[in-house]
Formats: C-alpha cells, sequence, structure tokens
C-alpha cells in the first residue's frame, strides 16, 4: 500500500517523500481515507505508530482550499496535553504542509497570551493547544465559530492531567457540525466516557491490543535493592555502552537525587521535569535530541508524546505511580518500526507494582539480576511484612493524581557496602 493510493494530494506525497515516509503505518492506512471522507474517529493508537501524521495529513488535505489571506478562520483545532507534545505535532505539520499555503500556530501556557493573540490575527488555519491555554484564548474572545476538524491527541493523557473540565467546556462552544478525532494510547473508562460526550457515530480504530507495549521492544527487569539502583543505572550505561538513555523517576525528587548520584559517575545528565520551565525543558530536551546529553531523567511529564528519533534505550529507575504509565513511558523506545529496549529496576518494593503492570501489558516481564547488584536476601526477610503495605500507600498516593510524594518514598534499608565482584 503507497500514500498515493490513500488518496493524498501532491503537496503533501512530496512532504512525506523528502521526510523519508516510503509506505503508510497501519494507523495511517486506517485513519486518512476516514478523515477525509469527515467521518468522526475513535483511535487507540500506542506512541510511536505514526498517528500524528494519520491525522494532521488528511485535515491539511481537507483544508487545502483556504485562502491564503488575513483574518481567514481558523478550521482545526488539535488538543494536546503537555507543551512540549503541542510543539512536536506543530513542528509535524509545518514539515507535512511545506508545500501548501496553510498556516498554524502553538498556543500553550509559559508563554505571552498577547504576543499569542496579535499572532492568531495574522489569519491562522490551524491550531495546536494545551486545554487551558486553548480555553483562556477562547474565554477572551477567540473565533471557534468556523472550526471544522477538532482533534484529541493523547485524550488518556489529558484526562490524566485533570483537562476533562477545560474539554466539556469548549466542546458545546464549537460549531455543531464539525468532525472530531480522538486518539488515546489506552482505553480507559474516562476516556469512554469523554468518547460519548464528544463523538458521532465514530469509527472504531484499534491498531494494537488494548494497553498493549509495542511489540519491538524488548523488556526486562533487573532486580536490585533501592540503595544501589543509582550505581547499577551508572554500571550498565558504562559497561553496555549505552549511546542515549532516557531515564524515568516517579517523582521530582527522586529524578534530582539521580542526576546529582550519575553526575558524580561522570555522566552528562539532562533533567525535565514539572518544576523546570518550559524554556529550560526544551533546552533540554534539544541537547539531548543533538546528542550532547547522553543521560535525560524525567518525570512522567516526559513519557508521553516525546518523540525522539532512534532512542534505543528507556529505563524505568523506579517503577511509574500509574500502570498505564509504563505503556507510555516504554514507548519512547521501539518507534517507527525500530527495536528498543526498556529496562525497569525493580526494588522489593515494586513487587506488586510489576504485577499489576504485567496484567496491564497482558505478558510477563523478565526479571533477572546483574552480577555483582544481586539483591541483599537479608533485606527481603526484614522487609516482608511491610512491603506490601508501602505498595499499597503508593497506591494511595497515586489517587491524588500525579502529586509526588513530598520524600522519597522508599528509604535506604541497608548500609551495605558497595560490592566488587566482577560484574558482566
Ligand atoms: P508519531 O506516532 O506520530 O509520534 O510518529 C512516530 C515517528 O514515526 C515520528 O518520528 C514520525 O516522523 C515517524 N513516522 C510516521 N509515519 C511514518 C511513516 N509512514 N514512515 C516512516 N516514519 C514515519
Amino acid at each position: 500500500m503507497s500514500f498515493e493510493k490513500l488518496g493524498l494530494i501532491k503537496p503533501l506525497l512530496g512532504a512525506i517523500g523528502e521526510l523519508g515516509y516510503k509506505h503508510p503505518t497501519t494507523i495511517q492506512k486506517r485513519a486518512i481515507p476516514l478523515v477525509l471522507a469527515k467521518s468522526d474517529i475513535f483511535a487507540t493508537a500506542q506512541t510511536g505508530t505514526g498517528k500524528t501524521a494519520a491525522f494532521a495529513l488528511p485535515i491539511l488535505q481537507r483544508l487545502r482550499n483556504t485562502e491564503a489571506t488575513e483574518n481567514r478562520a481558523i478550521r482545526a483545532v488539535i488538543l494536546s496535553p503537555t507543551r512540549e507534545l503541542s510543539i512536536q505535532i506543530f513542528d509535524d505539520i509545518t514539515g507535512f504542509s511545506k508545500h501548501m499555503s496553510l498556516s498554524c500556530a502553538v498556543l500553550v501556557g509559559g508563554k505571552d497570551i498577547a504576543t499569542q493573540q496579535r499572532e492568531l490575527k495574522k489569519g491562522i488555519d490551524i491550531i495546536i493547544a494545551t486545554p487551558g491555554r486553548f480555553l483562556e484564548h477562547v474565554e477572551s474572545g477567540l473565533d471557534i465559530s468556523h472550526i471544522e476538524i477538532f482533534v484529541l491527541d493523547e485524550a488518556d493523557r489529558m484526562l490524566d492531567m485533570g483537562f476533562a473540565k477545560e474539554i466539556r467546556k469548549v466542546h458545546p462552544l464549537l460549531p455543531k457540525r464539525h468532525q472530531t478525532l480522538l486518539f488515546s494510547a489506552t482505553y480507559s473508562d474516562k476516556v469512554r466516557k469523554l468518547s460519548k460526550l464528544v463523538l458521532t457515530k465514530p469509527a472504531f480504530i484499534e491498531t494494537s491490543k488494548k494497553n498493549s507495549t509495542v511489540d519491538a521492544i524488548n523488556q526486562i527487569a533487573y532486580m536490585v535493592d533501592t540503595e544501589r539502583k543509582a550505581e547499577l543505572l551508572a554500571y550498565l550505561i558504562g559497561s553496555r555502552n549505552y549511546p542515549q538513555v532516557l531515564v524515568f523517576t516517579r517523582t521530582k525528587a527522586s529524578a534530582d537525587t539521580l542526576v546529582l548520584e550519575l553526575k558524580k559517575d561522570g555522566l552528562k545528565c539532562g533533567i525535565i521535569h514539572g518544576d523546570k520551565t518550559q524554556a529550560n525543558r526544551l533546552k533540554t530536551l534539544t541537547q539531548f535530541k543533538e546528542g550532547e546529553i547522553k543521560v535525560l531523567v524525567a518525570t512522567d511529564i516526559a513519557s508521553r508524546g516525546l518523540d525522539i528519533e532512534n532512542l534505543p534505550y528507556v529505563i524505568n529507575y523506579e517503577l511509574p505511580a500509574v500502570a498505564e504509565d509504563y505503556v507510555h513511558r516504554v514507548g519512547r523506545t521501539g518507534r517507527a518500526g525500530r527495536n528498543g529496549e526498556a529496562i525497569s529496576l525493580l526494588d522489593i518494593y515494586e513487587k506488586y507494582d510489576v504485577k499489576e503492570i504485567e496484567k496491564l501489558i497482558g505478558m510477563k516481564i523478565e526479571q533477572q539480576t546483574v552480577e555483582g547488584f544481586e539483591p541483599d536476601p537479608t533485606i527481603r526477610r526484614k522487609d516482608q511484612d511491610t512491603f506490601k503495605a508501602k505498595s499499597e500507600h503508593k497506591k494511595a498516593e497515586v489517587k491524588h493524581v500525579r502529586k509526588p510524594a513530598k520524600t522519597p518514598f522508599v528509604k535506604p534499608v541497608s548500609k551495605k557496602k558497595r560490592k566488587t565482584t566482577k560484574r558482566d
């Protein structure tokens, strides 16, 4: 199957050809004709499957007849959960539309609203925005009465981040006849409920097993004691010559602590979490993409949407608080048909969390130890009675949607000295 067969017009075929896209991915094959036919769609698509082009290409084709005059109406809005993802979609659309005269703007928080309003006056066809900032613009008079296409990208993530209110407020203000495209990596009850509100007779596209992880990703877990995780991580990166790794922690505090530890080992690290400014986050991401930084430590804020070419390794320094986030974290590797490896460093307290993840992804994650880093069996005995309680405590924390614990949850339980035995 070729992109031509999907009915795409020449300017788009030219642009994607220049980007090196040869054949459409599964989601593209299925979504492009439906979007062109003006159908609502509900697509569960994993990250890295090419879903941005799946909605962006047909949207550009549908809007191609817009006259390039000033003050023309906004005809498509794409809402996405994070600033980074919005900017990434904007970059993708800019690339796809390089041979067309359509204009798009990105509206995200952290930027001056008046500057954004001035930009909108130039005549914008497509807006990519985070829900909060989009609602601010709508409430200050942005005309959305000509919108033909409304996209909710990573809808599950938007709901997890508490954006249901904004979406519910914006939706009734859209013109009655518009097309809605809903993309979600997971298939939660919350997403299903939202889909009932925003979609009309949608076509369903399921490109993968519910909540499954990308097949190309090799998933493995190394059992290790809590207080030796940083040491094991540095050891894996060094001894196995990992060119670049994206490392996830559960909290901002443990991300900060980990970066300090890794720097002691001489590793060039960057950090992305909610306390960093937008400018700082983008700068770090660019440095990582350009290879100036070897290790990028991030909290789950970075786990969705980030598209980093050729990222072969994702490491879960701590398992995520919500099992679904595991799918999104590991989806940062193995993108667009490449192989990837997702490594989880598991301590005894994460024993129950890993079971939940396995239940969600429908497969077992192989557990191994690295020579010289085997967990201390005495710790296992000492904490037998308490680790289940701690795991329960973790889940209770999660109910307060993603508010990280003030102190790192797992305290070191032993002062065991570093081993010097030969390692693999
Ligand atoms: P996405 O799931 O939209 O974030 O896309 C993941 C990656 O796949 C991005 O780097 C895209 O540029 C790339 N990509 C999307 N569609 C194709 C395609 N048909 N052929 C090759 N690469 C693609």
